[in-house]
């Protein structure tokens, strides 16, 4: 019956659609198409479909000609048609298919994590009052935890589900509600949220042209004249130009002088960090040379990966602009990763004096509408560059030319929450699906990018020396175990030497807080999160204890509460404790602190560095937050005032992001005339991240490091797939693993998985999380096909079980992506 050809969507007569819904179901659905959608509906659009008993938002992925075997009678309708035009391409469904498949995650879910927040409405379980559930309260003779709950829904008149669960978490539970609905004294109805973010428009008026019939008011002629000049005007502007000009308008209208039509408006975001011009300058030899090599890929339109290892001030980011206005020339578009945008500020500002309007910003401390806004700018193709934080890799360009990952080996760009994509490798991915070119760049690339490089995955570029041959830093070690106190000698003497020369100077500390924890030296009490296996942390300001995994906090005691000692102590330093020390240190001297607690409020790290850039600041105390790229030619001075935080954590990239950092602080001095240096503390100044990044060799600290890993089969030289179980009851979630060890042993021994090596199941490094256990199993193996097919295999026979048991698997697959 269809008089299609093949292959063409557009507008089908087709009579089934296939949906990905954005819950976290793996599988997808088929849905009759009706007969009034049959020629509008298209791959790509949002549909409202039934699911259980529920209204969902769903993806139309594909149309069929007829249903799928065996499910013809069960099928339902596609209920409504959320879009006029798709909000998703073929390319972008194609990409957004291979994520599902790779990370193993429900392709609704991943297409949903690619939009912008809000664009779903979803549907929620609302419970009120029945007349008999509000007799029974005015009467009384309610079990106490009934008149609680039902005090509650009376005084707000109704509540989610997910409220009334959150609420009396420890209470009440979702079959006692079930039960209560039961016996009548409950509703529990299904509501859509009205959540969806919509395009904000305004009214305009436009100049028409042409005479008016009759003479007309000296008013309404001076506002004709007015938007004549300007062809087109929005009425704020107008009222803000006239007093009360809307009887003029309409009779202006009325006579067809002008018209009045609405106009979008993208909600203005400020992005503009009021930082010095950049002003373009000529290359150096060896840029020239790398950028001779993009061009060479750019203009081929073929799939061109680039690694550019270029040390700290070796000028990549005039690389990257110059790269971008290659691709275009040829008309087409660019991504740009940074690691967390609001922390770049000198970044965005340079492309925004190189590219004005064509850029669009996407992050997340945007707010929904104008994230919707910029997402929206790129979709129309209003501009043709996207800058932001991992998620803008989902940017929806059709003509992709160049997607850039600055700082690539920059943890941020792995999501650690439900996909656990990693940027930078979902970056290759779509490089190579739209046939564009790639560039990574760091001056510490990833050990698994490095090797790549090694294995001619990527062309390697290098910018072996700083712009105007500026020396790198010098950097001494300084061995803790000899030295009293917070501070070494050394970076005492540096930091007054430096105020006397009116020099600036950063002093990194990568710990927030005043004192780690606290500690009774009588009977050794220590504070613990009652929701996480960590130990709170000190903060002076407010005087409390706070979780900084999941933000518990408690006022700070004045006695141990457990034996009535006086003498309670803090232990390990944070930088609140530091920022106080310095300024006892050097009273008139200007310091300041830069780290999650003082750039809470938006903008307020963007005034830190203007303060820094205009001299205001002598001492700069700080987090990894001082190391992104910032470039300030008057800090001649870098203090680590402990290397060991990082280098001890529970992880095998451990020595890589020890090594990773220093490079990168060391990096933020002796940018201008003067020669930088740098002082790193440590208990340990014999390990080689230390040593490597003290001799700025990432030559010798990637062959060190490769040899460990390739040792003990970590990647890049294996691969990792940790599944981990997180669940509320520590018994059951403990069971699960066990179950799950055992589903892993049968599948190797049922030949599945040649080569893969299981560890565990054990409780994890952090065993208990923002109040939920974890237990894990680590895959390891050297053939990813046999890796992932073994995870697929052991997630299904999971599920099942998981949904009976509440507990979520989640999986992570190790961002070790070689082609
Ligand atoms: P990276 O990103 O590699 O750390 P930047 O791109 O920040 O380095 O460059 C370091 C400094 O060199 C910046 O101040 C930049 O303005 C300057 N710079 C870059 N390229 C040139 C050039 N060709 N000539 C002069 N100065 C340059
Ligand atoms: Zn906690």
């Amino acid at each position: 019956m269809t008089n299609q050809r093949k292959g063409d969507n557009l507008g089908a007569m087709k009579e089934i659609a296939e949906v990905a819904v954005g819950l976290p179901v793996s599988k997808t659905f088929h849905y009759r198409i009706p007969e009034k959608m049959e020629n509008v509906l298209q791959i790509g659009m949002r549909v409202l479909v039934p699911f259980k008993k529920r209204k969902v938002t769903g993806f139309a992925i594909d149309l069929l000609d007829h249903p799928p075997k065996g499910v013809e009678e069960k099928l339902r309708e596609v209920e409504d048609l959320l879009d006029e035009a798709p909000l998703i391409d073929v390319k972008m469904l194609r990409f957004y298919r291979w994520i599902a498949d790779y990370y193993i995650y429900p392709l609704g879910e991943v297409i949903k994590a690619g939009l912008p927040p809000g664009l779903l409405p979803k549907s929620e379980m609302i419970v009120a009052l029945t007349q008999e559930g509000m007799k029974s309260l005015v009467q009384g003779g309610l079990e106490p935890i009934q008149e609680k709950v039902f005090t509650e829904i009376e005084k707000l008149g109704k509540l989610t589900l997910t409220k009334i669960l959150k609420k009396f978490s420890e209470e009440v539970s979702k079959s006692q509600l079930l039960f209560w609905k039961k016996k009548g004294l409950i509703d529990i109805e299904v509501s859509l949220e009205e959540k969806e973010v919509k395009p904000k428009f305004e009214k305009v008026i436009t100049y028409q042209g042409g005479e008016s019939a009759q003479p007309i008011s000296r008013k309404r002629s001076e506002i004709l004249k007015w938007v004549k000049e300007r062809g087109e005007v929005s009425i704020s502007e107008l009222n803000k130009r006239f007093k009360s000009p809307s009887k003029a308008i309409q009779s202006l209208k009325a006579s067809g002088l002008i018209a009045l039509s609405d106009r979008e408006v993208i909600r203005n975001i400020s992005v503009r960090a009021e930082l010095k011009p950049y002003p373009k300058p000529e290359l150096t030899s060896d840029q020239e040379a790398v950028l001779v090599e993009i061009l060479k890929g750019i203009r081929s339109k073929r799939y061109s990966p680039f690694l550019i290892h270029g040390v700290t001030g070796s000028g990549k980011t005039e690389i990257y602009l110059r790269a971008i206005e290659e691709v275009l020339n040829q008309g087409r578009e660019a991504i740009v990763l940074v690691p967390e945008i609001s922390l770049t500020p000198q970044l965005l500002s340079r492309f925004k004096d190189r590219f004005g309007e064509n850029l669009s910003l996407l992050h997340s401390k945007l707010g929904r509408g104008e994230r919707y806004d910029q997402w929206r700018r790129i979709w129309r193709q209003d501009v043709k560059i996207a800058m932001g934080a991992r998620s803008a890799i989902f940017a929806p360009f059709k003509n992709l030319g160049i997607i850039i990952v600055d700082e690539e080996h920059d943890p941020s760009y792995k999501q650690e929450e439900k996909l656990k994509y990693h940027a930078r490798d979902l970056a290759v991915v779509r490089a190579r699906e739209d046939e564009a070119t790639l560039l990574l760049g760091s001056a510490t690339p990833s050990l698994e990018s490095f090797y790549n490089a090694q294995r001619g995955k990527f062309r390697l570029l290098n910018l072996p020396e700083r712009i105007e041959g500026k020396p790198l830093p010098r950097v001494e070690v300084v061995d803790m175990k000899n030295e009293k106190g917070l501070l070494s000698e050394k970076v005492r003497a540096a930091l007054k030497k430096n105020i006397e020369d009116k020099k600036q100077s950063l002093l990194f500390l990568n710990r927030r807080g005043f004192a780690h924890f606290i500690l009774c030296p009588d009977c050794g009490l220590t504070f613990k999160c009652p929701n996480c296996s960590v130990t709170l942390t000190y903060h002076l300001r407010d005087r409390s204890l706070q979780c900084h995994y999941c933000d518990y906090r408690i006022p700070a005691p004045g006695d141990c509460p457990r034996c009535e000692g006086h003498r309670l102590q803090g232990m390990g330093i944070g930088t609140e404790r530091l920022e106080q020390e310095i300024r006892s240190l050097f009273p008139e001297t200007q310091v300041s602190r830069m780290d999650r607690d003082t750039t809470s409020r938006s903008r307020s790290h963007q005034q830190i560095l203007k303060r820094l850039e205009s001299g205001k600041i002598d001492i700069l105390v700080g987090t990894q937050m001082i190391v992104k790229g910032h470039d300030f030619p008057n800090v001649t001075f870098v203090g680590v005032v402990s290397a060991d935080t990082s280098l001890h954590f529970p992880d095998f990239r451990s020595s890589e992001r020890t090594f990773q950092l220093l490079t990168q602080v060391a990096g933020r001095a002796g940018r201008g005339e003067v020669f930088g240096e740098v002082v790193i503390q440590t208990f340990s100044p014999e390990h080689y991240s230390i040593q490597k990044a003290k001799n700025h060799d990432f030559i010798g600290f990637y062959q060190e490091e490769s040899q460990f890993r390739e040792a003990l089969d970590y990647p890049p030289f294996s691969r990792l797939i940790n599944f981990r179980l997180i669940g509320n009851s520590e018994k059951k979630t403990k069971a699960l693993s066990e179950e799950m060890g055992r589903i892993g042993q049968d599948l190797l021994k049922r030949g599945y998985g040649k080569g893969i090596e299981i560890l565990g199941p054990s409780a994890a490094p952090f065993a208990k999380m923002r109040g939920k256990f974890r237990w894990q199993m680590l895959a390891k193996g050297k053939s990813p096909k046999l890796l992932h097919q073994f995870a697929q295999k052991l997630t299904l026979q999971l599920e099942e079980e998981i949904r009976v048991e509440g507990v979520n698997l989640d999986i992570d697959v190790d961002p070790v992506f070689v082609l």
